[in-house]
């Protein structure tokens, strides 16, 4: 049997983020000057996936963009992060999405607005299975639901892990949900579930069988529900300058943990560090931390 050819392939969005830095969020028919401003790479898996080249796997991205000067400039940034962009497909005639993030300056949370204007297009049939197959590891983020769909049980008979960034109530959501390995949800999915609280959307997550559950709180931590039953983590302590691909980077340092055969307190531990770290700096991937940082953080808490 021939090695495959990547440790993770994130599969779903890229966009790019424009991220303005203000004192509190404007209110209602009124101006707000910017403190900063920045334009930056972002998409779940796109930075999960350079997030996780940093720290030394051979990575690969699978979507689509525009066929604008935004598709150029995000393909660019995965070559340069090290990560394969052969399978990030330019979309003739279509626009690049983008998000808007409005960061306030003291909390360091943000509020987002996105244009999803590849929605529906990120069809199975224009990808070449065998490989999206080569790999020890999918990321699938909300965007990729379909794909991963018909992806995860072909995924699995080859011993490939599957994670997947469950958000909205997509196409094909509770078809992935019983198919992935790990299934990771901020607390949006709470509402998404229809459920009133953590555990309760745990519980529901864990009813579709994957190997266990995590809602991320943002600076309130994670909880998990596995084999074991619930796991809480809080979050480091770190100065938040933006939070953007908190989640991203989580997603990422989970994925780093199950691939080195680490036990599921121990993944968490790394996750919440590397989710921690990122939001030192502007925009999703500028603060994205080493493997020693990552280790030192992870082992100090
Ligand atoms: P998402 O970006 O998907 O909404 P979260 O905001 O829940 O995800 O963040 C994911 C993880 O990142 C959290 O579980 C936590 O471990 C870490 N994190 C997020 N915000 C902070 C923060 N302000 N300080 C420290 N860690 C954080």
């Amino acid at each position: 049997m021939t090695a495959p050819k990547f440790d993770v392939i994130g599969i779903g969005c890229s966009c790019v983020d424009h991220i303005a830095v203000v004192k509190s969020l404007p209110r209602r028919d009124t101006k707000t000057p910017m403190l900063q401003y920045a334009a930056a790479a972002g998409g779940q898996s796109s930075t999960a996936a350079a997030a996780l080249s940093r720290l030394g796997l051979k990575c690969a991205c699978a979507g689509l963009v525009g066929d604008d000067p935004e598709g150029a400039f995000l393909k660019s940034c995965l070559r340069e992060e090290g990560v394969d962009d052969a399978m990030v497909l330019v979309e003739p005639g279509a626009r690049t999405p983008v998000a808007l993030i409005l960061v306030e300056e003291a909390a360091g949370t943000r509020t987002i607005t996105y244009l999803d204007s590849l929605r529906g297009r990120l069809r199975a049939e224009r990808f070449d299975f065998d490989l999206l197959l080569s790999t020890r590891c999918l990321l699938i983020d909300p965007y990729a639901t379909s794909l991963g769909a018909a992806l995860a049980p072909r995924a699995r008979k080859k011993g490939i892990v599957t994670i997947y960034d469950a958000e909205h109530a997509v196409d094909d959501f509770e078809k992935m949900l019983s198919a992935a390995d790990y299934v990771i949800g901020s607390e949006q999915v709470v509402e998404t579930l229809g459920e009133k609280n953590v555990e309760a959307a745990l519980r529901k997550l864990f009813s579709y069988r994957p190997r266990a559950a995590v809602i991320t709180l943002g600076d309130k931590g994670c909880v998990s529900l596995g084999p074991g039953g619930f796991l809480r983590r809080p979050a480091f302590r770190v100065r938040a300058v933006d939070t953007t691909a908190a989640g991203d980077a989580f997603h990422a340092g989970f994925a780093y943990g199950v691939l080195a055969g680490w036990e599921l307190s121990r993944a968490l531990d790394f996750a919440s560090a590397m989710g921690a770290l990122v939001c030192r700096g502007l925009g999703g991937r500028s603060a994205l931390p080493t493997l020693a940082e990552t280790m030192e953080l992870a082992e100090r808490g």
